[in-house]
């Protein structure tokens, strides 16, 4: 197969850093091709998402735009006509996994003339990732960025017509695209983005290059998402960010993340949640909110990265040590219960074995109930990865253990406390271990697993906790659906 390749944009480094003053917000204008009507009768789709809640929100716009035009879902990958892998590229192993696919798909996809390969997302906003691809992988037909999804159709469109390989990824959005079509995965819980991007440039982290400027979506657009979803029967809606507590900075209109937070809660979504939150713009108004509406739930993500105040200055987190435990003091004290959890990296640039015993004394103070830790890989093109990485693979794995241990000792003693208590429980689905077997997530965000039947999924349930493991919870359905 030898095709040639279209190449109509590709990410310029030096512009991936540039911010626009205004964005323009535009309508979704449905592109329609005979082309791909046709290829699309009787053909199947399927998209594997890797990475965040972004990626996965990405993934149900995509599907609404290929429904539109007539694919079918499929689950299986080696069955579908169009495959999209959807990428992440926040860590090396994310890019590795995402690689290790594209190879494997090689014969599948060669074997099949009525196929097409995609990749798009985070990853290929790299420029040295898009060239990778396009020398290596010739079985790839389509590249496209974080910044065109909606103009899908229109590159399938190119692809099936001039026989080409197609890449367009643009180095930045100029526009908030609203009304794109969407499939959502599930029927009773929705991510709403409210922004898009990030502007914090913490040192090690690719997103504010590979998702671009923060922009906030306008605050009607929001509520009327949210609306809709209510009168669809959602039970949950989860407002979605890179940094969710910016929300509006760039709208110049003196919109905050509380204000919006409070116009959702009072739609009255029984559950409200919102993610992800950064410290520096975690403000006491945020509490005030949460603790007057009880459909917010009381359960806040709150990254803190390192405990070092010397590391975090080289993160450029723009908060201390003490900063942060006292956002968590605020948060224990006016939000009795509420639940915290966490993103920790070992091993960045610099961390001696003082700065680690920072780390572990924040931890132990906090008393997360829940943590995600990662060892620090430095990812091309971010500040982080010109300083020298002078900790040694071993002692970072040793590290990594200590952290985990010293997490464990809080996460173990909140789940410890539930049991013998009764909390409502949103149903999720089956266990993916035995189908008699529920699952689903306290208000607090802890998974629970009991029997029942599945008619009860996307309802809320009370559940006595019975027995506590260390990441989920065992129990009994108490008192029937909805008290
Ligand atoms: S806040 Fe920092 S870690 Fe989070 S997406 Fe933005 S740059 Fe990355």
């Amino acid at each position: 197969m030898k095709k040639a390749v279209n190449i109509i944009s590709k990410p310029q480094t030096n512009e991936l850093r540039k911010r626009l003053l205004k964005m323009e917000v535009k309508d979704f204008t449905c592109f329609s091709s005979p082309l791909v009507l046709s290829f699309a009768q009787n053909k199947t789709y399927h998209i594997r998402t890797y990475g965040c809640q972004a990626n996965m929100r990405d993934e149900e716009i995509m599907a609404g735009l290929l429904e539109n035009v007539g694919f079918k879902k499929t689950d299986d990958i080696l069955t579908a006509n169009l495959i999209i892998l959807n990428t992440c590229c926040v860590r090396e192993n994310a890019e590795n996994k995402v690689i290790g696919e594209i190879g494997s798909l090689k014969n599948y996809r060669l074997n099949n003339e009525d196929v097409l390969l995609a990749v798009c997302g985070c990853m290929v906003q790299q420029e040295h990732m898009i060239d990778l691809i396009v020398k290596k992988y010739r079985h790839v037909d389509l590249i496209f960025g974080t910044h065109n999804l909606d103009n899908l159709i229109e590159l399938i469109d190119i692809s099936l017509r001039d026989n080409s390989r197609v890449v367009d990824v643009k180095s930045r959005p100029i526009e908030i695209i609203e009304k794109l079509p969407s499939l959502r995965n599930l029927k009773h819980k929705a991510f709403v983005n409210i922004s898009y991007g990030c502007d914090k440039f913490c040192t090690y982290c690719i997103v504010p290059y590979t998702r671009g400027q923060e922009r906030s979506r306008p605050k009607e657009e929001i509520l009327s998402e949210c609306q809709e979803l209510i009168n669809n029967g959602y039970q949950e809606i989860t407002l979605l960010g890179q940094n969710v507590n910016s929300y509006g900075k760039d709208l110049k209109n003196n919109a905050t993340f509380s204000m919006l937070l409070e116009e959702v809660a009072k739609l009255k979504i029984p559950r409200l949640r919102f993610l992800t939150s950064h410290p520096f713009d975690f403000s006491s108004d945020i509490i005030e909110v949460m603790k007057t509406y009880p459909n917010i739930m009381k359960y806040v993500h709150l990254p803190v990265q390192s405990g070092s105040d010397e590391i975090l200055k080289l993160m450029g987190r723009k908060y201390t040590s003490k900063q942060y435990l006292q956002i968590i003091k605020d948060l224990r004290k006016n939000l009795p219960g509420v639940h915290i959890s966490t993103d920790l990296i070992v091993g960045f640039p610099g961390e001696g074995e003082e700065q680690f015993l920072e780390t572990l004394e924040v931890v132990k103070e906090a008393a997360y109930e829940s943590a995600f830790t990662f060892i620090y890989s430095s990812r091309v093109g971010t500040p982080a990865a010109k300083l020298i990485d002078n900790v040694s693979r071993e002692v970072k794995g040793e590290r990594f253990q200590r952290l985990v241990d010293t997490l464990e000792v809080s996460i173990k003693k909140a789940a410890d406390q539930m049991v013998g208590k009764t909390y409502p429980v949103l149903v999720d689905g089956i266990s993916k271990k035995k189908k008699e077997i529920l699952s689903g997530y306290t208000e607090t965000n802890k998974l629970v697993h009991f029997p029942g039947d599945e008619s009860l999924i996307g309802q809320i349930v009370y559940v006595e906790i019975l027995k506590s493991h260390l990441h989920s919870l065992r129990g009994k359905i108490v008192d029937g659906v909805n008290k």
